[in-house]
């Protein structure tokens, strides 16, 4: 199976348009419990970022409440992926996932190279930072990427870590 992008981007998109959300930072745990799946926070192992499974027919999303909340942000998000185009997939198990590690440039590891997991990171990325509010945010004069108090200012902005917000910048806009 080939990750499919370009599908979880329009799925998030989709989120997007459908909550008409105007400005950053993105409500993730309002639009998680409008789609009745259960939000938990727990303090878990320091390289879980968070699960999901369904239970009795519930959709449920783990976050590891340990880690700072702008990760916990895109740990939701790229729980709620797996519900929303994974849900075959998590029928039948607890989907654990350890640190998305695809977001640091120089380390591919597992998470980066299975399909559902890059499918579930293009989702969160586009969900959290949507290419619209990004572009608003960015104006006409656009970001230098050499700026890193530029990197944080719009990832506070968007309340998502500077890392995860260089990777958005650097891979897909
Ligand atoms: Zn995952």
């Amino acid at each position: 199976m080939k990750a499919d992008t370009e599908r979880a981007r329009s799925a998030a998109q989709a989120i997007i348009r459908d909550f008409a959300v105007k400005s950053p930072p993105v409500p993730i745990e309002r639009i998680i419990k409008s789609k009745n799946i259960v939000l938990q926070y727990a303090p878990l192992e320091e390289e879980l970022s968070g699960m999901a499974y369904i239970k009795d027919g519930v959709g449920i999303i783990g976050v590891n409440a340990l880690h700072h909340p702008n990760r916990q942000r895109f740990s939701a998000a790229h729980e709620l992926a797996h519900h929303e185009l994974h849900a075959k997939e998590i029928r039948k198990t607890v989907h654990v996932d350890r640190e998305f590690r695809v977001l640091l440039r120089d380390d591919v590891s597992s998470q980066g190279v299975n399909p559902l997991e890059i499918e579930a990171n293009a989702f969160a990325s586009e969900l959290l930072m949507p290419r619209e509010l990004l572009m608003t945010a960015l104006g006409d004069g656009g970001l230098d990427l050499d700026d890193e108090a530029g990197i944080d200012a719009l990832a506070r902005k968007f309340r998502v870590s500077p890392a995860a917000m260089r990777y958005r910048l650097t891979n897909r806009l």
